[in-house]
């Protein structure tokens, strides 16, 4: 395609030429730091999340460290408009990921504010996520959930506006007897995640709410 031939794909960690399917080379993929999670066991994700809301099971694809390989992919994937990036994750999650016998019975991705939807032209968990739906068998819901009200990048806030944005989520449907799998891109504090599972766990009758991100803080 002359596409290929005017932009070439190139590795995101060392810039040389890749396949257009890939986003980094081999070389590059070996370096990154994943955390070899198992769902069905305590892992460094299940445990800090555990200290906020009570989580069933909880997986990590790669670690997130300033400057690394990881957070490079995430913010291309979230600031640079390459929503296909979702697919490469959705992939090295599969070859990672086993349920075991915990399978979620359902998918729910955090939704985006209808105006940063709009301003970004797409929710950057959604390729991800359907790839997820497919391949495993579970069924997704990109609107269990509504964002009720803008909060601005977690990065920029200080405690006391982080304080401001609790609370900006609000279950959508009426849902019982489900063990949902909560999709993000990043967890770091975990007040995302840990707002939108009370929000859950205290509007939906017997329900288990687990955890799946792209990366963690190490
Ligand atoms: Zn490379």
């Amino acid at each position: 395609m002359i596409l290929d031939f005017l932009f070439p794909n190139r590795c995101l960690g060392c810039n040389q030429l890749i396949d257009n399917s890939e986003i980094v080379c081999e070389i590059c993929q070996d370096k990154i730091h994943f955390t070899h999670h198992r769902f069905s066991e305590n892992n460094s994700l299940k445990e800090k999340a555990a200290l906020l809301f009570p989580v069933e099971n909880a997986f990590s694809l790669m670690f997130y460290e300033q400057e690394s390989l990881a957070q490079k992919i995430i913010q291309q994937l979230k600031y640079n408009h390459r929503e296909k990036i979702g697919k490469n994750l959705a992939q090295w999650t599969i070859e990672k990921l086993n349920f075991e016998d915990r399978k979620p019975d359902l998918i729910a991705t955090v939704p985006l504010h209808p105006k940063k939807l709009k301003k970004r032209g797409y929710n950057q968990l959604h390729i991800f996520g359907n790839i997820l739906s497919q391949h495993y068998q579970i069924p997704i819901n990109h609107h269990l959930l509504l964002r009720t009200r803008h909060s601005k990048a977690q990065a920029k806030k200080g405690q006391s506006e982080r304080l401001k944005t609790k609370n900006t989520f609000r279950l959508n449907e009426k849902i019982r007897d489900k063990h949902i799998l909560l999709i993000d891109d990043v967890f770091t504090t975990g007040n995302t995640s840990a707002n939108i599972a009370w929000e859950i766990l205290k509007n939906a009758e017997n329900v288990k709410v687990s955890l799946l991100v792209m990366a963690m803080d190490a």
